[in-house]
């Protein structure tokens, strides 16, 4: 059968951060573009996520006068990273921090709403170039009915999991509600947030759904096609150059031109056992089993674009998330390494991290130690201060959010394993006695006193911001001490892969020798990030995508 044909100037593929922003730029560029969607959603795991985007001396921050600047960036990527290689060459760094500002101003210009993160600090606030003031940006709650029939076609979004019009910026600050008059505060505007847009038949998008359900208006209003139910299945080459790609649309192969270029934003791979494997034998095998990333992202796009002599990087890295069970994303158990009372341990029964640093630092440091998983260890006063959900319960459950009540199923189908010693609790769970106990013996010492000698713990603003704000003297930090103890393993879990195709500082898909492959570009999770094997700040990822996708199409439009 021959294939329908349909031309543009540029090909999306993709309808992430990085996919939605490229299209924009390319439209106000005066190119038309066209996104390609495989799923019956807009927005893929950038819909799905926080929606926060890490951009240094944004326009948000310079209008509320805090200071910042490219130099400071670049030392602070520098410190985070280290020396640059050929994912995070200088080039691209350089590229990174001078676009970002751009792009949010040019978000801005075209209607996006968002607001300042003020007081999230960067992840490693207290390294050279650092800011404690924080450099992410977040949606606005926004009402999705302003889509009207595209509203249901918007992937739903963390907020939603929660049951909440919260932002990702509050969220936090539930689990701590009784604990000071400000979190109190937060949480009962973010309840009557809630209640008051659904008395009035608003259906507010928050995080990352509002990020991309406030994208896809604005394309919607300026004529972009964005296909959705569309897979791309090849990539077409013509004369050594990446022509289009061919998807199936409507049930017919389809061979779709892009006359500047295609951009491939389809995502990592994480939901791609096979490739996951293939991918973390070398290093310790995960089949993504604990990912919470889009089900989209299946990697057939990064194959064909390997098949076709793309290099690659960091294959075996991801965006880890600490995860008790698969269910449990998001929950009273995944705070728990930010808050007091509680510690991970790995098979010796010894500490290896700073557990409320960077998810990906003590993702990496679970890897690097012992394999995984480790056990999250914490004791009574952890349990009595926390609201055991991961749901806003309905009006008339509500006395569940009150702190301390750990579901009794929890214990008594053995996940949670509850003993009355710290040696006890070691034997139940096949961990050492005498070294548990020496482990939770040294860290209290420290702890007791607002310190953690060993590894730093509560230090940074960072982790004294995740922590409990009522806690003194530090917010990161407090002894195990108060019987029962309890403990479960927790799994590397991630929110997307973070290896891919090689790029250059115009997004330019490298091959084997360092040589642009025309016609190809790649942003996101598609391709090796520019942050290396870390995670800068909150917002890191949906940045990545969303930067490297606008410079791709400025690109191609012949302006960047
Ligand atoms: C729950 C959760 C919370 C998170 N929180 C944050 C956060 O607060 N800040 C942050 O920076 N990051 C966060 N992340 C990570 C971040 O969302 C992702 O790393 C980032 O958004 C990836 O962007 P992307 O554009 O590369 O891919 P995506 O946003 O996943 O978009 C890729 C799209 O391509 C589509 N696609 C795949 N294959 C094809 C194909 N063959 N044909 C057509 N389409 C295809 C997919 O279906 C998908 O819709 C979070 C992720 C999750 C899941």
């Amino acid at each position: 059968m021959t294939d329908q044909e349909e031309s543009f100037d540029i090909v999306i593929v993709g309808s992430g951060g990085g996919g939605l922003t490229a299209a924009l730029a390319a439209h106000a560029a005066g190119l038309k573009p066209v996104i390609m969607e495989k799923q019956s959603f807009v927005g893929g795991s950038t819909g799905m996520s926080g929606g926060m985007l890490w951009i240094p001396d944004n326009p948000l921050m310079q209008a509320d006068g805090i200071k910042d600047s490219y130099q400071d960036g670049l030392d602070y990527l520098q410190a985070v990273i280290g020396e640059p290689d050929e994912p995070s060459s200088a080039a691209r760094r350089a590229a990174f921090l001078a676009n970002g500002p751009r792009m949010i101003s040019f978000l801005q210009e075209q209607g996006l709403k968002l607001f300042r993160c003020a007081g999230y600090p960067d992840y490693y606030d207290n390294y050279p170039g650092g800011s404690a003031a924080g450099r992410s940006v977040e949606g606005i709650p926004w009402d999705g009915r302003q889509l009207g029939r595209w509203r249901p076609r918007i992937i739903a979004g963390l907020g939603r999991g929660v049951g909440l019009a919260v932002t990702t910026n509050e969220i936090h600050t539930l689990y701590s509600f009784t604990h000071t008059l400000a979190s109190f505060l937060t949480t009962a505007r973010v309840v009557l947030r809630t209640y008051v847009s659904r008395m009035r038949g608003q259906d507010l998008f928050t995080n990352g759904m509002s990020f991309a359900g406030q994208l896809t208006k604005i394309l919607l209003d300026c004529g972009v096609p964005i296909w959705l139910d569309t897979a791309v299945e090849e990539l077409v080459v013509e004369g050594g150059r990446v022509v289009g790609v061919r998807a199936v649309r409507n049930g017919a192969p389809t061979l779709i031109r892009g006359r500047r270029g295609v951009l491939l934003a389809a995502g990592g791979y994480e939901r791609n056992p096979e490739m996951r494997l293939k991918y973390t034998a070398a290093t310790q095998p995960n089949d993504g089993r604990w990912s919470w990333g889009n089900p989209g992202n299946t990697g057939e796009v990064l194959a064909a674009a390997i098949a076709l002599g793309a290099k690659t990087e960091y294959m075996d890295e991801a965006i880890w998330i600490l995860t008790p069970r698969q269910e449990m994303g998001g929950s009273t158990l995944t705070i728990a390494r930010n808050y007091p009372h509680a510690i991970f341990v790995n098979t010796r029964g010894q500490r290896f991290v700073n557990e409320s640093n960077s998810y990906v630092e003590v993702g990496r440091a679970m890897y690097a130690n012992d394999g995984a998983p480790c056990w999250l260890i914490f004791d009574d006063a952890y349990r009595r201060s926390v609201p055991w959900l991961n749901k806003m319960p309905r009006l008339r459950d509500l006395a569940k959010a009150i702190p301390g009540r750990i579901p009794r199923q929890w214990l008594a189908d053995g996940w949670i394993k509850q003993a009355g010693t710290i040696e006890d609790l070691a034997r139940l769970t096949d961990l050492d006695p005498r070294a548990l106990a020496d482990t939770v013996r040294h860290f209290n010492a420290g702890a007791a006193a607002g310190t953690d000698p060993d590894f730093g713990r509560g230090v940074s603003e960072y982790n004294r911001h995740l922590g409990d704000p009522g806690h003194k003297p530090n917010p990161a930090l407090g002894p195990v001490a108060d019987p029962p103890f309890y403990a479960l393993p927790i799994y590397p879990g991630d929110v997307g892969t973070m290896g891919g195709v090689v790029c250059d500082e115009h997004a330019r898909v490298l091959d084997n020798d360092n040589r642009p492959i025309p016609g190809l570009y790649a942003a996101g999770n598609m391709a090796a990030s520019v942050f290396g094997r870390t995670y800068p700040g909150a917002g890191a990822s949906v940045a990545n995508t969303t930067v490297f996708g606008y410079i791709a199409a400025r690109h191609m439009a012949g302006a960047g």
